[in-house]
């Protein structure tokens, strides 16, 4: 049991400041720090966290060394992350003193993969059993396409949303997992409800209200309750539950006990404060449970 994530790296840079800058003002961050980031990076670190097998599929500029340092640290297979010229995807993070913040995204690397390395990838003799995908990267319907044809499992978390790029890898997928916000764009924008959209699961997450799954093929809707906690800082929340649905699924865990195991993990992260460096273990949630 494996699994590809092909999907975006990061560097977020967090300033520190007394107030949001106006336009033309200079302003002293009081702190700065560098962690990793990314909605690829960060599924794949929960995934692993959850103890699966995970291979990334990526890329990084000259300077992301330290971010793919991270990953493997994290126990992640970062044989198929491409180190290019160029850029890393980076996020220009400024918080205030309230919490408010204002966030400048490069995409860089991310979005320059070849496909023919995607192809590589997932065609290597190592080849995993399911294909995650975001929409942070560029080559989602190539890889999708190469994936299905391969038998493997294909999951797209449709963030950040663009009706279009769901509608491409749309005949691919196994499985779409989409935020409240995003699910209620794409019905409107298909002119459909979710229930009868041609994609077998569709898990969509509604932050403290928990989250809901489609079983277009059974024809059934199931609510599942949030597990109750204190939030603190909800950033990340959405990868964490994704990261570890894919991996109970891809343990062949029953998709009531993976979206149970997803939603306690994504709980857990709202209690805590950042993003990759404090997704919960197994072991945490273990504690948690007791
Ligand atoms: P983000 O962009 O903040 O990472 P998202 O919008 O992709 O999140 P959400 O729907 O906010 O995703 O949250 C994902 C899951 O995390 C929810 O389905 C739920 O299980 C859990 N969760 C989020 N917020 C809370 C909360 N306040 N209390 C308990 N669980 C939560």
């Amino acid at each position: 049991m494996a699994i590809w994530n092909l999907g975006s790296i990061n560097i977020d840079v967090v300033y520190r400041l007394p107030h949001l800058p106006a336009p033309g003002e200079t302003l002293a961050a009081t702190k700065v720090t560098r962690g990793l980031g990314g909605k690829g990076a960060n599924m794949s670190v929960a995934a692993a966290r959850a103890a699966a097998r995970v291979a990334h599929i990526g890329a990084v500029g000259a300077d992301g060394g330290w971010a793919v340092d991270r990953l493997m640290e994290y126990g992640v297979d970062v044989r198929h992350v491409a180190r290019l010229s160029g850029e890393t995807g980076h996020a220009i993070i400024a918080v205030d003193d309230a919490g408010e913040n204002n966030i400048i995204l490069y995409s860089g690397a991310n979005r320059t993969l070849a496909d023919d390395m995607i192809a590589g990838a997932l065609s290597s003799a190592d080849h995993g059993d399911t294909l995650l995908m975001q929409n942070e990267t560029n080559g989602q319907t190539e890889a999708a396409k190469i994936a299905s044809q391969l038998g493997l499992k294909v999951v797209y978390a449709a963030a950040p949303f663009d009706a279009d790029s769901v509608r491409v890898v749309m005949p691919y997928l196994d499985m779409l997992v989409l935020n409240a916000v995003e699910a209620a764009q794409l019905s409107d924008s298909l002119g459909a409800e979710l229930g009868d959209l041609h994609i077998s699961q569709i898990v969509v997450t509604r932050g403290a209200d928990g989250c809901d799954h489609y079983d277009n093929i059974r024809k059934t809707k199931v609510h599942y309750p949030s597990v109750k906690v204190d939030p603190v800082d909800t950033t990340g929340a959405g990868d964490t539950f994704t990261g570890y649905l894919v991996a109970g699924l891809d343990r062949d865990l029953p998709t009531a006990q993976a979206i149970k195991l997803a939603m306690t993990a994504a709980a857990i992260m709202v209690t805590r404060h950042g993003t990759a460096d404090v997704i919960p273990d197994l072991k945490d949630i273990e504690d948690f449970k007791l």
